[in-house]
């Protein structure tokens, strides 16, 4: 059986590409060439290696045994996308592009930023690979990550602070297609999330599908059957649709994504377009993306995958909200009881676990994708906790 039919790139009613000519001239070559590469022998070799040597990969599946034991119900397992160098699953789809870029046989790499962690993770692999890097950021970003701005030029990037619009993210991915078109032919763009026109979606999810591959493999190894659920937080949906890809066909497999209450895409959007693509969107009644708010920077975000707009419409996956109090309890206590800091976008996922761990069978089984490692927030929370 197969509940997603991924044609042309379209997810049901959703995805596509609605972009301007010589954009989709470009786009067009890229989808050439990785369908071309992405089952290829040697291209796959590569990739594994520096997932091996570079990222650290396979990640454990670690049997969170305390919180287990507190919460009195199913088993709960963390795949510790934490434990990647550069403290995230970003770096995954990262290396999968850059390697793509190369055959390509592009020398400058650009890419958009929110926060600036997939910023730090592209400029982190054009580090390693000599590439030229260059960042595009909204200029209120800059001012309010300059650290991670200093970071990204630490590791040799171009920083470029965008200042039309809103100075937001959305302005950031607009820099870059207009760049991407005007230099294509040295030029790759390397995108961060399960989002934009096709093939981005799809190849995102390509690379990002190691998560599942071994998190499947893994429990299968431990417990000899396969998990009740897989929780994890949407932004645009990388990790998430990482983490679900290779149980999407196992029908009894509960795929839980998990939103902030006040980023609900999923839960509250309507059909629509953004950034060359069809989604759910939040939108007003004129079809312009509704402002949204999380405490976790990476989850900020109107609109989200395709693929996840999908399998919402079509039932295969269920998508939960937690509201920021959660998420800093949550926070705070899988540091405490398992000595693991979560990033605040994976203490969605740990926030939701709280609730229906105890509504399950002991001889139940959960997983939950920690998408990144919670130093980076660190900060920010020390400042919401002594408020
Ligand atoms: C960027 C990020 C996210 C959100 O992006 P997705 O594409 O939805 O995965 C989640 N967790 C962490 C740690 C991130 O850095």
């Amino acid at each position: 059986m197969s509940t997603v039919v991924e044609k042309k790139g379209y997810f049901g009613e959703f995805g596509g590409s609605f972009v301007p000519d010589e954009l989709q001239h470009v786009l067009n070559i890229l989808d050439e060439n990785f369908q071309r590469y992405k089952d290829d022998e040697d291209f796959n070799k590569e990739l594994n290696y520096y997932f091996h040597e570079y990222v650290g990969r396979k990640t454990p599946l670690y049997f969170a045994e305390n919180l287990t034991k507190q919460l009195g119900g199913a088993k709960i397992y963390l795949k510790r996308e934490d434990l990647n160098h550069t403290g995230s699953h970003k770096i995954n789809n990262v290396l999968g592009q850059i390697l793509l870029a190369k055959r390509m046989g592009a020398n400058r790499v650009i890419a958009e930023t929110g926060a600036g962690q997939h910023g730090v993770a592209t400029a982190t692999a054009c580090a390693m690979f000599g590439m030229d890097c260059t960042i595009y950021m909204g200029l209120e970003d800059t001012k309010r990550q300059a650290l991670n701005v200093f970071r990204m030029e630490l590791l040799g990037a171009k920083v470029v602070a965008v200042d039309k619009g809103q100075g937001r993210l959305k302005d950031a991915v607009d820099e870059a297609f207009a760049d991407l078109v005007e230099n294509y032919e040295t030029t790759f763009y390397l995108l961060g999330s399960a989002v934009g026109p096709h093939p981005f979606p799809s190849m995102v999810k390509h690379f990002q599908s190691v998560i599942s591959r071994e998190s499947r493999e893994q429990i299968l190894e431990k417990e000899g059957k396969l998990p009740t659920a897989v929780l994890a937080c949407v932004g645009g949906g990388s990790n998430a649709i990482g983490a679900f890809a290779e149980y999407i066909d196992d029908e009894n497999v509960r795929l839980i994504g998990i939103e902030p209450d006040q980023a609900a895409t999923l839960n509250e959007g309507t059909p629509g377009e953004l950034h060359g693509f069809k989604c759910l969107v939040l939108q007003d009644a004129e079809g312009n993306p509704l402002p949204t708010y999380s405490i976790a920077a990476g989850l900020d975000y109107p609109g989200a995958g395709p693929e996840h707009s999908h399998l919402k419409t079509i039932g295969r996956a269920e998508y939960i909200t937690v509201t920021n109090e959660e998420v800093l309890e949550a926070f705070q206590i899988l540091s405490k009881v398992e000595g693991i800091i979560p990033a605040l976008e994976s203490s969605h996922a740990v926030a939701h676990t709280l609730k229906l761990a105890p509504t399950l069978a002991t001889d139940e089984i959960i997983i939950i994708n920690i998408s990144g490692r919670g130093d980076k927030d660190v900060e920010q929370v020390f400042h919401m906790l002594n408020k």
